[in-house]
């Protein structure tokens, strides 16, 4: 299985690697969509993370953490981000009520933030995105779970 680390200084540079993480997803030619778990304790930067992956195709408006709402959507054209959070997710039933199915679509790329409580109801992921700690810096690993996963890690090696 192919895998990937990096050091990540600060915020900033996470919001950097969110943008060569988005682009070599929608550089590869993605069969299917593109599932994506990002895993890491409160505050190691999953949403950072998310901000910096749906900023750098071009939204200009705020990315809010979906603790509340689960998910929020960001439509671009020919495809779509799903950004969630399911932290607050008591009972898995909630996601069959929102169609959980429909959003792993061919055309949609979900970031999925604690997908754990989800287990069972959620598509397999494609790469997991590991974040630790490493004092005020992080260190990030992404381990590809399937071809499409590994072809994203292979594209993203490829500009760095
Ligand atoms: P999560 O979604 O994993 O709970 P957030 O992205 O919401 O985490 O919050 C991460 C917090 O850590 C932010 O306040 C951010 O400014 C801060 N931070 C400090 N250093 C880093 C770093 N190297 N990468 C990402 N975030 C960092
Ligand atoms: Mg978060």
């Amino acid at each position: 299985m192919t895998d990937y680390t990096r050091y990540i200084a600060d915020e900033a540079e996470m919001c950097r690697f969110g943008a060569q993480l988005i682009h070599a997803i929608c550089n590869i030619a993605a069969a299917q969509g593109v599932v994506v778990y990002l895993n890491g304790e409160l505050g190691a930067g999953k949403t950072t993370l998310s901000r910096g992956m749906i900023q750098a195709l071009g939204y200009q408006g705020k990315v809010k953490s979906p603790t509340y709402t689960l998910v929020e959507e960001y439509p671009f054209p020919h495809k779509r981000i799903y950004h969630f959070d399911l932290y607050r997710l008591s009972d898995p039933e909630e996601l069959e009520f929102m169609g959980i199915r429909d959003y792993f679509a061919a055309d949609s790329i979900c970031l999925i933030e604690w997908a754990e409580k989800g287990q069972g109801l959620l598509a397999a992921p494609d790469l997991s995105v590991n974040i630790d700690y490493a004092g005020t810096a992080r260190n990030i690993r992404l381990i590809a779970a399937s071809a499409q996963g590994e072809n994203i890690i292979q594209q993203l090696q490829s500009v760095v």
